[in-house]
């Protein structure tokens, strides 16, 4: 399960993509305006932000903008009718990762989404592994056993298998299909084992399954 923030004014539009990214077993926020958009970023930090340009009060430049200056580098797609090159030239200068213009096709979409989530993920947890290769004494991680990890946090066995998958950067299909399971049994111990964990989003699961040497 990721946190997937949704920046849209259009309320049909909105309550597609609700839809839409819920089926494939996502938690979606919604925001419509774009002080609404950053104040959610800041207190709930989504894996991913879908920003419509066009919103009542700043554009979704205005939004893209603050959120990387605060430091936030989780993937943006921007969702937007404006088709112009500029557009899309100003969206990946600001740090959009992705641009898909309205009309748009929700497998297309989803299929973008799910890439993005994917790079990010791996991108965490070369992060977490590059911190664990760190000399010792220079704040050098280990990964925790399975016994600490049981005696910590409360987790069953497959969640820790579950958890290892998740700080891979495997995506709950991945882990589903790899380990034989259904998706929703995977998505269950996600959530489960994430509360346990004390994580708000997946990306942060790497980080707390290594303790410091
Ligand atoms: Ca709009």
């Amino acid at each position: 399960m990721h946190r997937i923030l949704v920046v849209e004014d259009t309320p049909a539009f909105a309550e597609a993509l609700e839809r839409t990214l819920a089926l494939e077993g996502h938690h979606v926020l919604l925001a419509t305006r774009a002080q609404e958009a950053l104040a959610r970023a800041a207190h709930e930090p989504p894996d991913l932000v879908v920003l419509d340009l066009g919103l009542p009060d700043r554009d979704g430049f205005h939004v893209l903008r603050e959120l990387r200056g605060r430091g936030n580098e989780c993937p943006v797609l921007i969702l937007s009718a404006r088709s112009l090159e500029s557009d899309k030239v100003e969206g990946f200068r600001l740090g959009a990762d992705d641009y898909v213009t309205k009309p748009f096709g929700a497998l297309e979409l989803l299929a973008r989404i799910s890439a993005l989530l994917r790079r990010a993920q791996r991108s965490a947890a070369a992060t977490a592994v590059s911190l664990t290769s760190r000399p010792a004494g220079a704040g050098s991680l280990r990964p925790l056993a399975d016994d600490e990890l049981r005696e910590r946090f409360g987790l069953t066995d497959r969640q820790i298998t579950v958890a290892w998958q998740i700080a891979e950067g495997c995506t709950n299909a991945e882990i589903a299909s790899r380990l034989g399971l259904s998706f929703y049994t995977v998505r269950n111990h996600t959530e489960q084992l994430m509360g346990k964990l004390g994580v708000s989003n997946r990306s942060a699961v790497a980080r707390v399954l290594h303790a410091p040497v």
